[in-house]
């Protein structure tokens, strides 16, 4: 499994590879300028489980602000550059944990010296971003257009740039909105490199196609055994991101931690609004750091049964519920006090 061998880079004191926990990261859609606005962004994404946040920095103030807004959070911050080498050597001077550049946009090869040296000095990271949107025109010609060949060599070749500065504290990416080409191209570059791979889909969408195609994609990905941090790209609150990366971990067993939860899909025996019930049991659980498996289920009659795997759940009758565990029936509760009920039981079950 390629995320065994990875070497182990470290950003701040969150460790990326080297048989590590998958790092959990997203990034802020403040601007960077605001510390205000972004401290208070990055709070309740550390509040949801982000690990790791990445801040835009297109400016020379969106620097600077790195310093003010890392005094204020309790992650590593990257700073994310695009095109200007000076801004990525400010973002290091100003305590960004790690840069994302793509040597590609930043200019002769002296620019990325200059940005490698700095890192070098204060034994910053480098993520090398290449993205399947900006792939060099040497690229397509030669693979005769985008494809995942290509998106490979093309990052291989900054790697080998980067190294041969004497720099080998790096972490690597290859994004595509094409999701089996990005699959294919993480399998060719897993068999290339041992340095730690950041794991994502770019412009995957909105919260319903963008969860999809990322839970397709970075699962797939991950379950070849690639991957040392994950961040889900969604069109919406960045919050949203944490908490889809978390169910994807989840889901293929690769993290424990956090609240699973089941809920039937109703059917004809439905009496209870189980639709928005489930949401508002999602809702009140997403916070909890406990691996346990939460039912919430439209019937009485065949609720507690389906459910036997879960344990602790609900399921709704006319007027009023039963709360159950392992299948096995606790009592009714009236339908007004199934959540509270339920939330005291999972409190009780956690502190046991
Ligand atoms: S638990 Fe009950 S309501 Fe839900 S799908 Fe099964 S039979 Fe239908």
């Amino acid at each position: 499994m390629h995320r065994e061998h990875t070497k182990a880079v470290s950003v701040g004191d969150v460790v990326i590879g080297g048989k590590n926990n998958v790092v959990i990261q997203s990034m802020t859609n403040t601007k960077t300028e605001d510390v205000e606005a972004t401290v208070k962004q990055i709070a309740r994404l550390e509040a949801a489980g982000c690990e790791l946040v990445r801040c835009t920095v297109p400016t020379l103030e969106a620097a600077r602000a790195l310093g003010e807004i890392k005094k204020r959070v309790h992650i590593p911050v990257v700073a994310d550059i695009h095109f200007d080498y000076r801004l990525a050597i400010a973002a290091i001077e100003n305590g960004a944990d790690k840069i994302r550049i793509n040597p590609g946009n930043i200019g002769s090869k002296e620019r990325v010296k200059a940005v490698v040296d700095a890192a070098k000095e204060r034994n910053v990271p480098i993520r090398i971003g290449v993205n399947s949107g900006s792939l060099e025109k040497e690229m397509i010609e030669k693979y005769g257009g985008v494809t995942a060949e290509g998106i490979t060599e093309s990052a291989m070749d900054k790697v080998r740039l980067i190294e041969s500065m004497g720099y080998d504290n790096l972490v690597v990416s290859i994004k595509s909105s094409d999701v089996l080409m990005s699959v294919e191209a993480h399998k060719i570059i897993a068999k290339m490199t041992d340095h730690p791979i950041h794991v994502g889909i770019t412009e995957a969408g909105t919260i319903i196609s963008g969860n999809i195609k990322s839970a397709i994609g970075i699962g797939l990905i991950l379950s070849e055994g690639i991957g040392d941090t994950v961040r889900v790209s969604l069109t919406d609150d960045p919050v949203q991101e944490i908490y889809s990366a978390k169910l994807i971990l989840r889901t293929l067993g690769i993290r424990k931690s956090g609240v699973t939860v089941v809920s039937c899909p109703t059917c004809g025996r439905t009496n209870i609004d189980i639709i928005s019930l489930a949401g508002q049991v999602e809702n009140m659980v997403k916070d909890i750091d406990a691996d346990i498996k939460v039912a919430v289920m439209g019937c009485v009659v065949n609720g507690p049964g389906e459910a036997k795997e879960a344990d602790i759940g609900i399921a709704g009758g006319i007027g009023e519920g039963l709360l159950f565990r392992k299948g096995e029936i606790l009592k009714k509760v009236p339908e007004d006090q199934l959540l509270s009920s339920l939330k005291e039981e999972i409190d009780r079950i956690i502190i046991s």
